[in-house]
């Protein structure tokens, strides 16, 4: 198989699993972070650059899957800079997001 397909189908199974993971945080959130952390790997795996709206359900610092609302939360900073402070309430990691 060529290599872009790869990355591709590596793509589409990424989008699955975090998408599942995002439906199933309230039933079972470490059946979620598990199909992150798998998410994680297969991308990994390819060497693909997981976008942006993707990695923002990773902690920077912890790695595990977050979500706004739920064990993440956002506020929008006040300060010259307009940014977007996510805080993770698992490791209570705080990461700025500017706008
Ligand atoms: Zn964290």
């Amino acid at each position: 198989m060529r290599k872009q397909e790869t990355k591709l189908l590596a793509y589409e199974r990424i989008s699955i699993l975090i998408n599942n993971a995002i439906e199933e945080k309230h039933l079972d959130y470490d059946l979620a972070n598990d199909q992150a952390r798998l998410a994680k790997k297969i991308a990994k795996r390819v060497r693909l650059k997981l976008p942006y709206n993707i990695r923002q359900f990773y902690c920077k610092k912890c790695k595990n899957f977050i979500s706004p609302g739920y064990n993440s939360r956002v506020r929008i900073g006040r300060s010259q800079v307009k940014a977007l402070r996510i805080t993770c309430l698992k490791c209570n990691y705080v990461y700025r997001k500017l706008l």
